[in-house]
């Protein structure tokens, strides 16, 4: 760990999309969403009064759009000198439209996504691409924090410098957080995912992982095997997250726990809940919490966000 009186530096690389929500050329809202956002920004509110300092990497445009993202985050508190401005690149947009039944659907448009193109840097002098801003800075940062959706958006050669960049942050002491969050149209096909994750699973210091995505990643295996390849990974702390079942957490060489979630009458809207989980789980790992009072927090702080619509609470909720 860096020794800054302010506490650690958690960096979190991932993309926010700009969401659209109503009828198809009807009237539309507009907001931002995304995983690694999500869970900045709860890691942000979490972690203020213990002086965590919580930054967002990721890419952007040079539009009016992006810059509207960046004065919202610097309203959460977030740092954002990892922020890539790219030329020519415009953030991802998708859009929610929820039928008479309530069924929400998606649409994407998020191929051409700045974020996409964060490790995209040009070649210095001798051809060798330069440092994007997070590798640059990799000397002062204590936590990566990455997703799968980060990882399925950078591409292949993105991947590589992730991965290259976590080895670094390892070799000096730096923790790297993954979460499994596995979207299967993301990725060429879930061989390709499992040969990545697998990869980012021998370089991660902690695996946050939700269950259905796990089974859905191995082809559909049953609960029972996946939490038995959960904890036969190369990781030193493993947490399965199971919806409103118990959470079960790990230490390597020790038995796993489970950890009751908090019951909540009527579930309003689940996105972001595992988003929120990372984030309050993470607050009380890096506050010294044992594995198991943190992944209590993190069924409180989830439980709370589930009963609001949308991924992030009002502030004053908190
Ligand atoms: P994800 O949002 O990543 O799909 P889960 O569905 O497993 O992950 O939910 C993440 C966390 O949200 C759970 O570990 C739990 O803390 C909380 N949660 C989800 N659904 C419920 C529920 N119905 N009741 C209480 N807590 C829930």
């Amino acid at each position: 760990m860096v020794e800054d009186p302010r506490g650690p530096r958690v960096v979190l690389l991932g993309e926010c999309m700009i969401e659209l929500q109503g009828e198809p050329f009807g009237t539309l809202q507009q907001s931002f969403g995304g995983d690694t956002l999500n869970t900045a920004v709860y890691l942000a509110r979490c972690g203020r009064a213990a002086g965590l300092r919580v930054d967002y990497a990721t890419g952007l445009g040079e539009d009016p759009f992006s810059a509207v993202l960046l004065q919202r985050w610097a309203e959460e508190g977030l740092g954002l000198d990892l922020v890539r401005r790219i030329p020519g690149r415009l953030p991802g947009l998708y859009q929610i439209t929820v039928d008479a039944r309530g069924e929400r659907s998606f649409h994407y448009w998020r191929e051409q996504a700045a974020a996409r193109a964060y490790f995209d840097t040009a070649p210095d002098a001798d051809g060798r691409p330069q440092p994007s801003p997070l590798e640059a800075a990799a000397e002062a940062i204590d936590v990566l924090y990455v997703s799968g959706i980060t990882l399925a958006i950078l591409g292949e050669a993105g991947r590589t410098r992730l991965l290259a960049l976590a080895q670094r942050l390892r070799a000096r002491g730096a923790q790297v957080v993954f979460d499994n969050n596995y979207r299967p149209r993301l990725w060429p096909d879930a061989a390709t995912a499992r040969l990545w994750y697998a990869r980012l699973y021998a370089l991660c210091t902690t695996a946050l992982l939700t269950l259905d995505d796990e089974q859905a990643l191995h082809g559909g295996i049953t609960a029972e095997a996946a939490l038995d390849a959960a904890w036969a990974l190369p990781v030193a702390e493993v947490v399965v997250k199971r919806g409103a079942e118990p959470t079960a957490v790990r230490l390597a060489g020790q038995p796993w726990q489970t950890v009751a979630t908090v019951p909540v009458a009527r579930v309003v809207d689940t996105t972001a809940a595992g988003d929120s989980f990372g984030a309050a789980y993470l607050a009380a790992r890096l506050a010294g919490a044992e594995p198991a009072a943190a992944a209590a927090a993190g069924n409180a702080l989830a439980a709370r966000v589930i009963q609001h619509r949308g991924a992030l609470m009002p502030r004053e909720a908190d």
